[in-house]
């Protein structure tokens, strides 16, 4: 399954790269396995951040909105609640992955 919400706002609304504070989208990985998706969008304008998910644990497709924050995490409707990956993990872990 893909993330296509994010993506049709963007088109939609026409949106362009000044309009943003944070945009990601990222793997969710357990034990170096793809387990689900998360991509965020948070405009200046309005400080919320609009979040596209497949649910690591349910497997569900979701799509919620709350307000900008640090450390952000969404709880999906089966209760898990979904960090964003540090990319400083994600980066060590493909290091070491590499050299295994
Ligand atoms: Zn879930």
């Amino acid at each position: 399954m893909e993330l296509t919400e994010i993506k049709k706002f963007i088109a939609t609304n026409n949106i362009k790269p000044d309009d943003f504070i944070y945009h990601t989208w990222r793997d969710i990985e357990e034990d170096g396995v793809s387990k689900g998706k998360i991509r965020i969008l948070v405009l200046k304008k309005d400080n919320i951040a609009r979040t596209e998910f497949i649910c690591p644990s349910c497997g569900k497709h979701g799509y919620k909105e709350k307000e900008w924050e640090r450390p952000f995490s969404i709880k999906c409707d089966c209760g898990n609640t979904i960090k964003v990956p540090k990319l400083k993990d994600q980066a060590k872990r493909e290091m070491k992955s590499r050299k295994d």
